[in-house]
């Protein structure tokens, strides 16, 4: 996938409340998969957008784990910590897998875009 499109519509607005819209990697979630996509965020009220592209390239990705149709929802952003990103595990996910937060997990990298956790 070299044939990259560059981006013209920066000034995207917010569909919610106008305001300015930033490029951001956000998280989706699919049966215990975490997919990291390309999207854009308000940076007034937090409105999450996905590009028909990359949404399309994670319905692929999630269709080949097999857990399309799982309920799909987006969650925070990646964060900075003094000692690296980390990426919060939802609440939700966390009582539909009983987490208890002491767990290994493997991540693997899958791709440019994506990255795949795995409760050991
Ligand atoms: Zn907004």
């Amino acid at each position: 996938m070299h044939n990259r499109i560059t981006r013209r519509k920066k000034n995207m607005k917010c569909h919610k409340c106008s305001g300015e819209l930033i490029e951001d990697d956000l998280t989706a979630e699919m049966d215990g998969y975490i997919f990291v996509i390309k999207g854009k965020k308000c940076i007034s009220c937090g409105e999450e957008i996905i590009g028909e592209k990359e949404g399309q390239r994670m319905v692929q990705a999630a269709k080949k784990l097999g857990v399309w149709g799982q309920p799909l929802k987006l969650h925070r952003k990646l964060s900075k910590s003094a000692r690296g990103t980390v990426l919060r595990i939802p609440t939700d996910i966390e009582t539909n897998m009983k987490l208890k937060g002491t767990e290994k997990v493997a991540i693997s990298k899958l791709g440019d875009k994506k990255i795949l956790v795995e409760i050991e």
